[in-house]
């Protein structure tokens, strides 16, 4: 099974025990003690992942059985909506252990992710663990490196073409599930570090998983459609079913930590110990890096898994997503009692625009050296 132990890393100590999180922990908590809530919420994302892999199913139905290149394309990219509303809503949740209250039945889901082509494994560490404890740290959390493609953050080296990132960038979203899982998973693995963090090689089951997984995924996922249809409209639906997902969970992950609203940190050097060590809030950290949007858009919030009350989520990672909508006003009347900051933008719309001028001032060169932060201070906003 996967291991839950986290690489702790030693520059960095977080302080979990802050009367704020005790009072906001203590009040969740009474929430979802409430009779009925836990069992209500299992029987909706029981219900979702039918209708999700329903989705999927009937995408590929679609898309293989015609020869009709517009019927192919829209078959594609409902399965690749569905690939990432799975990824979103239980594959994630799985991973997080908060499917279910089984063990056995969160590490099923949590492989969704290996049928949908990527590491279970993998991600464990590289989410999981690196970017839940420190989200937008650099050299921690490897969810915002993708360079020398894009520069994400302050602090990251700045390259000429990333002046032009916010209108390449989108385009790249698309393809970065493929290579997330024809190459980072093998080059993480075989490196055996993410980021600066060292994560452990697949062994028994979780191995079995890995290759079992990859082989699945290809077959179904390629080898399928170019036996029915053929190299040029097989590759074809391959190609739009995994740039709709890709995109999707690429853009989902921008709009709640690389925007304006949300900070970024410097971790100190390698060899950091005693009071240079960084000291943090543990609620309050997850609070600042992250940012929820479009709280009263349902519909996005039943497809994204909930991950539009991302601070909600990196809160409380291990509680069923299906909870987050009722849980977001108590986060926030909370941080509005303790004087602590909590960021939602209203809409769909104006998350997407805060992004795109997120990166398109992170393309621009940095006025004066690098602007890095050393500590939790506002970037912007
Ligand atoms: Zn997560």
């Amino acid at each position: 099974m996967l291991d839950s132990t986290p690489v702790k890393d030693p520059r960095v100590r977080f302080d979990t025990r802050s009367p704020f999180w005790l009072e906001l922990r203590r009040r969740i908590d009474a929430h979802l003690a409430e009779p009925g809530r836990e069992a209500a919420g299992f029987r909706a994302i029981h219900r979702k992942t039918i209708v999700l892999f329903a989705a999927l199913g009937l995408g590929l139905a679609i898309g293989l059985a015609t020869t009709s290149i517009a019927i192919v394309l829209a078959g594609g990219l409902l399965a690749g909506l569905a690939m990432a509303g799975l990824g979103m809503s239980v594959q994630h949740d799985g991973g997080h252990r908060a499917y279910s209250r089984n063990p056995a039945v969160n590490r099923a889901m949590a492989a969704v992710l290996d049928l949908l082509g990527a590491s279970s494994h993998v991600w464990h560490h590289k989410h999981g663990i690196a970017h839940h404890t420190y989200p937008n740290m650099l050299g921690a959390d490897e969810d915002i490196e993708l360079r020398p493609l894009a520069r994400m953050a302050p602090g990251q080296p700045h390259h000429g073409f990333h002046r032009a990132q916010h209108l390449y960038m989108p385009v790249l979203y698309a393809m970065l599930n493929l290579k997330w899982f024809w190459w980072d998973d093998y080059r993480d693995l075989l490196r055996g570090t993410i980021g600066d963090t060292p994560i452990a090689r697949p062994k028994g089951i979780d191995l079995a998983i890995f290759v079992g997984g990859k082989v699945v995924h290809l077959l179904w996922a390629l080898v399928l459609p170019v036996a029915v249809l053929g190299w040029p409209l097989g590759l074809a639906f391959y190609a739009v079913m995994y740039a709709s997902c890709g995109f999707v969970l690429s853009l989902v992950f921008q709009l709640a930590h690389c925007v304006e609203e949300a900070q970024f940190l410097q971790l100190p050097p390698h060899g950091t110990t005693g009071t240079a060590k960084l000291e943090l809030d543990f609620a309050r950290h997850q609070l600042a890096t992250t940012v929820d949007f479009a709280p009263d858009n349902r519909a996005l919030t039943w497809y994204v898994g909930g991950l539009n009350f991302q601070a909600v989520h990196h809160l409380v990672p291990r509680v069923c997503h299906v909870h987050y909508r009722e849980l977001a006003p108590l986060v926030e009347a909370c941080c509005a009692e303790f004087g602590v900051r909590y960021t939602c933008t209203r809409s769909l719309w104006a998350a997407v625009r805060s992004h795109f001028r997120w990166l398109r001032r992170m393309g621009a060169p940095d006025p004066v050296g690098s602007d890095v932060v050393e500590r939790p201070v506002a970037i912007a906003g």
